[in-house]
């Protein structure tokens, strides 16, 4: 069997057998994978401690015809902060759960990769609470679903109070369309984000702002994830 390396985060990993776990990563170069760690579950395998999700590492992976198996891995970046910090714990696998439903299988996605990467490292060192929000933001943009906000989606109306429609992806004035409310600063910072100012974004701090902007991604990122699941759903029914 052909082994191979590359470097990854673990996306999840879930009971295999009796003694096993499969664990789900997506390399930098192989895109995503799914691999048997044998034996994790039985001994005290330090191997299956590397694989938590969330975990970046260099793994060593022997091709299957289904499943890879896991020959090493080697621990890159374990993200402490993260570990030690309930909510910082759940955001970190809302981003890693994101990722995992955005991702096909074996089909390499390396801006994706690096922006896992650097997603859940800039969570681990900075506790701005806009982290996960950018991210989602960023991630979105990727797929080619940014938030629209240069002005009202349907008069074109540059100025004045906007709300936010999640279903038309973008802002409207308040007599165009339903939404939520949305604040010029929450414009702005969404606008920062979205254009690669993420730094001062995430120097916000937690404002009312930075709390809109967070609402608005994560119903962004829903809304998408929902989308494409149901897409995927009436794909299959037509295989
Ligand atoms: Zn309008």
């Amino acid at each position: 069997m052909p082994t191979y390396r590359d470097s990854g985060v673990v996306l999840r990993t879930h009971k295999f057998g009796e003694a096993d776990r499969v664990v789900v990563i997506l390399t930098r170069e192989h895109g995503k994978v799914r691999a048997v760690a044998r034996g994790v579950r039985k001994t005290r395998s330090s191997i299956g401690a590397r694989l938590e999700p969330m975990s970046h590492v260099d793994v060593s992976l022997r091709s299957g015809r289904d499943l890879d198996t896991v020959a090493e891995v080697r621990l890159v970046e374990n993200h402490p902060r993260v570990r030690a910090d309930l909510a910082r714990v759940q955001q970190g696998l809302s981003m890693v759960e994101a990722v995992d439903k955005m991702t096909p299988d074996r089909e390499p996605v390396p801006e994706i990769h690096e922006m896992l990467v650097k997603g859940l490292r800039t969570l681990d060192t900075d506790p701005s609470p806009l982290v996960l929000g950018a991210f989602f933001l960023r991630l979105l943009a990727l797929e080619g679903r940014a938030p629209s906000l240069a002005g009202c989606l349907r008069c074109g109306a540059r100025e004045g109070r906007f709300v936010f429609d999640v279903d038309e992806g973008g802002v409207m004035c308040p007599s165009c369309g339903p939404g939520q409310p949305v604040s010029d600063a929450a414009i702005r910072l969404m606008r920062a984000i979205l254009s690669g100012r993420v730094r001062d974004a995430l120097a916000e701090g937690d404002t009312a702002a930075a709390g809109e902007t967070s609402a608005i991604a994560m119903d962004a990122m829903e809304h998408h994830l929902e989308r494409r699941l149901r897409a995927l759903g009436s794909f299959d029914r037509h295989l």
